[in-house]
């Protein structure tokens, strides 16, 4: 980020979280990677050093700091180390699923989810994508429909990171049929709930070690107290929030890009082919220099849109340009990065081989690439 981007205090808090990483997510992870699931005690762990919902104030024993570059030391550390999983898990609790708690949970939502979260006591989900409904919101089936003093949901969600794991999760049901994109509201629903189950963890491509589940709701009753925010507004709490979740995918795409750049630059410095450094032929010192070039720019824009969530000025229009682009330019970068590893870059022993796959997604989720040049396009026709 920019050289004032970081303050001291961000540093300081940088010395902690790399050892928190270096003690315990660098020795573990390809493990985690390996097995397809991470230990939960990490996140108790995490959350007794106060990692987990850094915003949220201290009385539901959060950090009490509404400042996002706290997020971006985290991400930048976990990139360092090609943790990729890790990061999407802790992504869940401060950037997916605590904002939506902050903003419109009511006191009894706070009192009863937030400290178990920020303790790491309790892991959460975000459930919005079906298999019939992934850019398309509107075309979410699941349904709630008003039964005695609650409500019914059935229906189906899939690629739901963490599902199968989750003991609280914030659901996207439809509501009013007819009711256009104010038929739809927020749930939250615990694990345990009858009728609630996971199918099994989604096969993946990269960041093996994150569980990705279908879920199912079949009859699943929740009291009227279990409606998060305004109901009928669903489509309008995603929109207010989903600049946080984009920004925070942004931040770690720059990031692991930063990262995967460091490792290769230590490699073409190291590895002698026909008598020289890589590093000296006139070819990777062009791609170095472009790559580098890049990724300063980049840093500018997200350091530009990060100080804009903070003050809450970052429009979704913003976080969608931070989004696409900063993940596009992760995996031009990695691969390019990859290529200069030779073969070595193919072996999964190598970060730069692991962090190819785990960029994989970033262009997907949280809003496909097409879909945040959508959003840009219209707002810009709009305008005129
Ligand atoms: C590992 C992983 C984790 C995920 N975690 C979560 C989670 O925790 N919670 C959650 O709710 N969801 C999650 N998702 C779902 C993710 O957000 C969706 O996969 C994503 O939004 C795309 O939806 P889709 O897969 O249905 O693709 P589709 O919507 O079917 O898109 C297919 C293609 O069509 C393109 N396309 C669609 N509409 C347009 C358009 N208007 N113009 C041009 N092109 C278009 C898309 O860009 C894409 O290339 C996750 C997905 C993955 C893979």
């Amino acid at each position: 980020m920019r050289r004032d981007f970081y303050q001291a205090d961000h540093e300081a808090f940088r010395s902690a979280v790399r050892s928190f990483v270096q003690r315990e997510v660098e020795p573990r992870h390809l493990e985690w990677d390996d097995a397809g699931h991470m230990d939960p005690g990490l996140w108790v762990t995490a959350g007794k050093q106060g990692l987990l919902g850094l915003a949220v104030p201290e009385e539901y024993g959060g950090g009490g700091v509404a400042d996002y570059r706290y997020r971006c030391v985290i991400s930048e550390e976990l990139a360092r180390v090609g943790a990729a999983s890790v990061n999407s898990h802790m992504s869940l609790y401060d950037d997916l699923v605590l904002p939506y708690l902050l903003d419109l949970g009511t006191p009894e939502q706070k009192q009863r989810w937030l400290p178990a979260l920020c303790s790491g006591r309790a892991t959460p989900a975000l459930a919005i994508t079906e298999p019939g409904a992934g850019s398309d919101l509107r075309g979410i089936s699941t349904r709630a429909r008003r039964s005695g003093d609650g409500w019914v949901l059935n229906g189906g969600k899939t690629f739901i990171t963490n599902g199968g794991h989750a003991d609280v999760l914030i659901v996207v049901a439809r509501t009013h049929p007819d009711g256009g994109a104010d038929g739809f509201t927020l749930f939250l629903v615990e694990k345990d709930a009858p009728g609630f189950t996971a199918g099994r963890s989604l096969d993946k491509l990269g960041q093996r070690g994150e569980n990705v589940a279908e879920l199912f709701f079949d009859d699943v009753h929740v009291p009227v107290e279990a409606v998060l925010g305004t109901e009928g507004q669903a489509m309008r709490h995603l929109r207010d929030h989903l600049p946080t979740e984009r920004t925070s995918i942004a931040v770690y795409a720059l990031a692991s890009a930063e990262a995967a750049f460091e490792w290769t630059l230590a490699h073409v410095r190291d590895r002698s082919v026909f008598g020289k450094a890589v590093a000296e032929f006139q070819h990777t010192r062009f791609e170095l220099a472009e790559m580098r070039t890049e990724l300063d720019i980049t840093r500018a824009f997200m350091a530009d849109a990060v100080l804009a969530l903070n003050d809450m000025r970052l429009t979704p229009t913003d976080a969608a340009k931070a989004k696409w682009w900063a993940t596009e330019l992760q995996q031009r970068v990695i691969s390019r990065c990859l290529q200069l590893h030779g073969g070595y870059g193919y072996i999964r022993e190598y970060p730069i081989a692991r962090a190819f796959v785990d960029a994989r997604v970033q262009t997907i989720y949280g809003g496909t690439t097409e879909i945040m040049k959508d959003l840009i396009g219209r707002d810009l026709v709009r305008r005129r």
